[in-house]
C-alpha cells in the first residue's frame, strides 16, 4: 500500500479544506487551484492510478462522480457547467498516486488535448 499526501489528509495528519466526506470518500479544495472552484474527490479505498482499477471498483468510481455532480449542483455550479478530470501517470500529469477526481468550475474552461 502506498501512503500519499491524500492518505494523510484522510487520517487528518495534515490539514485540508474538506468540503464533503462520507464512509467511502473525501473531498477537499486543491491547494493550487486551476479554476475558481477546484475540489478533489478521493476514495478511501487504496487505488493508486486508473491503471489499477478493477471491475469491482466500479462502484467506487461511480461514487466519486455522484459526489462531484452532487456537490456541483448544491453549489449552484451545474447550470453553467464544470469539468471532471482524472489524470493517469506521467503523460496524464498525475502527481499524487492515490486515485482522485478533479472538479473544476466557476469560469469558462479552455479546450485541451495537447
Ligand atoms: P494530479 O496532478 O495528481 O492529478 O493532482 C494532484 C493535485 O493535488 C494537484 O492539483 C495538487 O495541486 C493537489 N495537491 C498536492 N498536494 C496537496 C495538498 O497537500 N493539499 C491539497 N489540498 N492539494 C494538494
Amino acid at each position: 500500500m502506498t501512503d500519499t499526501i491524500f492518505h494523510k489528509i484522510i487520517r487528518r495528519e495534515i490539514p485540508a479544506d474538506i468540503v464533503y466526506e462520507d464512509d467511502h470518500l473525501i473531498a477537499f479544495r486543491d491547494i493550487a487551484p486551476q479554476a475558481p472552484v477546484h475540489v478533489l474527490f478521493v476514495p478511501k479505498t487504496d487505488i493508486a492510478t486508473l491503471n489499477d482499477v478493477r471491475s469491482d471498483h466500479a462502484v467506487i468510481i461511480g461514487r466519486l462522480a455522484v459526489a462531484a455532480a452532487g456537490y456541483a449542483k448544491a453549489q449552484g455550479l451545474a447550470e453553467d457547467g464544470y469539468r471532471l478530470v482524472m489524470n493517469c501517470n506521467e503523460y496524464g500529469g498525475q502527481t499524487v498516486f492515490q486515485l482522485h477526481l478533479h472538479l473544476l468550475a466557476g469560469a469558462q474552461l479552455g479546450h485541451f488535448g495537447t
